[in-house]
């Protein structure tokens, strides 16, 4: 079988040379593993930083092996009691068109109502991480006003769309007109800041007429900086993530000092570190996205090959909602 391997670590921008594709045996099936073909890879903004040698929250990963990432398909052969052939499954098997998983890695998925690809996306990892960051940290009322940064992304998405739904007044920032348009006309947000319009400040104040109260941030920089005066007083930040430096760029906060003057609470989060909620919030989401109460959008990527380049794309804003690899 294919898979794409991580051949040498970026500097500064992730570049097609990074990657290698190169073909691999499949392992013999031993007690308690299953072995999946994938058809759907999801590719993650978080794949940069286990690229790169730098230290986070987990550890990068052997240039020579298969690229991490979370994948969904089809169960071929199992050797675990609570997977049998045809089973649709989400793991993490990586950047590669099959491979061999302990059972305890699985998640078996049910596509009657809701497509095999959205578990990778809003019924997800994304999903669940839009979930987490609104319900624990920002915990919105009714009524007040929230942000949230990549707002037509796999998380920004979902962040909007479930704080309307617990009748907060949603703004989004997201990158160019068409993004924008879809973020107000089709999630329903009550506004949407193009940031590459070159009037934050301004867009901002018009759009919050009542300040903010709540921000869920997936980027930083501009838009994160410009939001700050604006925030409401013992305002929460749900910090996500930081997009806009993944490739090294420099992300500066000015306006550092409305953490204090506002007394605001920032709180960093990792979804991965949350595990007990999944099972609560991928419910909620699972019935909201089946119930059409939750809209989602997918870039897809035809074949294993296409990979890389979607994920150079993926840190540029190419992608216009969940950026996802077809691989059958
Ligand atoms: P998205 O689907 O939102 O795709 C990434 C988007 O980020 C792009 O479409 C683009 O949108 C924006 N972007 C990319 N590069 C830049 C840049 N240089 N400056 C500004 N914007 C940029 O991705 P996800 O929804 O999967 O992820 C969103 C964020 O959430 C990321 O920061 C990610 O790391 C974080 N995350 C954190 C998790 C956690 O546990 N803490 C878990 C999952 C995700 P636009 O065109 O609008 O600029």
């Amino acid at each position: 079988y294919q898979r794409v391997v991580l051949a040498s670590r970026p500097r500064g921008e992730v570049q097609p040379d990074n990657f290698r594709i190169e073909s691999a045996q499949l392992p013999e099936l031993a007690d308690g593993q299953v072995l999946v073909r994938n058809h759907y890879l999801s590719l993650d903004p978080y794949m940069r930083g286990r690229m790169s040698e730098a230290k986070s929250y987990a550890a990068s990963q052997a240039i020579g092996e298969t690229m991490i990432g979370g994948t969904a398909g089809e169960v071929l052969a199992s050797k675990h009691p609570k997977f049998a052939v045809g089973d649709k499954v989400v793991g993490m098997l990586g950047w590669a068109e099959m491979g061999v998983a302990d059972g305890a890695t699985l998640r078996r998925v049910d596509t009657t109502h809701i497509p095999l690809s959205a578990y990778l996306g809003v019924v997800g990892m994304p999903g669940m991480t839009a979930w987490y960051g609104l319900n624990q940290i920002m915990m919105p009322k009714e009524g007040e006003t929230i942000l949230v940064s990549a707002a037509s992304g796999a998380v920004g998405s979902a962040v909007g769309q479930l704080a309307r739904l617990k009748g907060c007044r949603a703004v989004g920032i997201a990158g160019g007109p068409e993004k924008c348009a879809y973020v107000v006309d089709e999630l329903g947000f009550d506004a949407c800041i193009d940031y590459k319009a070159g009037k934050l400040a301004e867009d901002l104040a018009a759009a919050t007429p009542d300040g903010i109260d709540a921000i869920f941030e997936n980027v930083g920089g501009a838009g994160f900086d410009a939001a700050l005066p604006r925030m409401n007083a013992f305002g929460r930040i749900a910090l996500c993530g930081l997009i806009a430096g993944y490739n090294g760029d420099e992300v500066p906060i000015r306006n550092m000092r409305y953490m204090l003057t506002s007394r605001l609470t920032v709180r960093g989060f990792i979804v991965s570190e949350h595990m007990d909620l999944w099972p609560q919030g991928l419910g909620e989401l699972g019935q909201l996205v089946a119930g059409g109460k939750i809209k989602y959008r997918e870039t897809v990527a035809p074949g294993l090959a296409s990979a890389p380049d979607a994920f150079i794309g993926l840190l540029k804003g190419r992608n216009f909602g969940k950026q996802l690899v077809k691989l059958i």
